[in-house]
């Protein structure tokens, strides 16, 4: 069996390709970065159309790389006609960028005459920590940090998730880049702020630690970020030196002190024996330190994504899409891509 895989929900046009044992034979992503970073952050019509330009390219790329993979037996029979079935992220992310992904699989799919499996970009995350580590098994509590989300998921079984909380304003990446943009450093912000904050005090700046004791696994972000950007502007007024390596560090750990809490309350209530991290802050060295301390404490297995598999990517997306293949979980043809979507209730 060969699962092909795109994703194009924000800013990377990503495609990838999964054999019948699992195994991904290719993975190939090329990001938007460089035209959304002078915009300080991701525009989304630009998106858009440099998912339409790079999208045939990625994908042919793709197809490359996973000849590499095979034996040059396998390869000489090897094109578009081997493939199986084609899976694409159509939700949750920028409409006009999914738009894209999702056309280009129909398209695809229509073509060659096989089936089209829809992903969920959350789920995928979720599932991109069974990269490089094959123990991984719910029951288990997640949490998925990212540009655009931040929640706590109890997994009871892959495909069956309760939401425990989320954030009710700010994503905590979205916090990383709106701070990292107050402190005049490029986008996207979140790599920019862990490098600053390794040479910084973390316990030098007192910033809120919001929600902390709230009870429940809900998330607010958006105080902090205005917390740090007051600092930020009285220090200026006064005409100090900004110390921001020590902003730095004193925001990120206010992030981590509540993100690793709560997470521990998650374990404790349910009763999960297994932690994992997923989406584009997961690459965050200290937040990965501060989980494995914390799973040691609680004598809970930790499960971390590869570095290169924590931002968007469709190796994940591929992963996601094998599960589904085997339980014959397809898309009708005509299904639209959605902005929004409950990871509860993923199809
Ligand atoms: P979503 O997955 O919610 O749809 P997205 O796909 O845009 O959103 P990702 O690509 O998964 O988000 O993650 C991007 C985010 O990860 C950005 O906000 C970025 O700043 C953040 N990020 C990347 N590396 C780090 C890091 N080392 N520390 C903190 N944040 C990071
Ligand atoms: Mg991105
Ligand atoms: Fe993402």
């Amino acid at each position: 069996t060969l699962i092909f895989a795109v994703e194009s929900s924000c800013d990377e046009t990503a495609a990838a390709l999964i054999d019948g044992a699992g195994n991904l034979l290719a993975d190939v992503v090329a990001s938007q970065i460089d035209f959304h970073a002078r915009f300080g952050g991701v525009v989304p019509e630009i998106a858009s159309r440099k998912h339409i330009e790079a999208i045939c390219g990625v994908a042919s790329e793709c197809m490359d790389a996973a000849r590499k993979h095979i034996t040059p037996r396998e390869a000489s029979m090897f094109s578009w006609k081997s493939l199986d079935a084609i899976s694409v992220t159509y939700a949750p992310g920028l409409l006009g960028a999914l738009v894209v992904g999702v056309a280009w699989a129909k398209g695809v799919a229509w073509a060659l005459e096989i089936p089209v499996i829809g992903v969920n970009h959350l789920e995928g995350h979720l599932y991109a920590n069974k990269i490089g580590n094959d123990w991984l098994k719910p029951p288990l509590v997640a949490s998925l940090v990212s540009g655009g989300n931040t929640l706590l998921v109890h997994v009871q079984a892959w495909g069956s998730y309760h939401t425990l909380g989320s954030t009710i304003d700010d994503a905590v990446g979205e916090a990383f880049d709106k701070v990292a943009k107050a402190l005049g450093l490029g986008y996207p912000g979140g790599p920019h702020i862990s490098r600053l904050a390794k040479q910084g005090n973390p316990r030098a700046i007192a910033f809120p630690r919001a929600m902390l004791h709230s009870g429940d696994y809900r998330f607010s972000l958006s105080g902090l970020k205005t917390a740090v950007i007051t600092y930020i502007n009285n220090a200026k007024q006064r005409h100090e030196e900004l110390p921001v390596a020590d902003i730095a560090a004193s925001f990120q750990q206010a992030v981590i002190d509540v993100q690793v809490e709560k997470s521990r309350t998650a374990l404790r209530e349910t009763g999960a024996k297994v932690f994992c991290l997923g989406g584009g802050v997961a690459a965050n060295p200290q937040l990965r330190r501060a989980y494995e301390e914390m799973c040691a404490e609680e004598g809970v297995r930790l499960a971390l994504p590869p570095l290169r598999s924590c931002g968007d990517n469709a190796g994940m997306i591929a992963l996601v899409a094998y599960d589904r293949y085997k339980q014959g979980k397809f898309f009708n043809i005509g299904f639209d891509p959605q902005a929004r979507c409950n990871l509860d209730e993923p199809y």
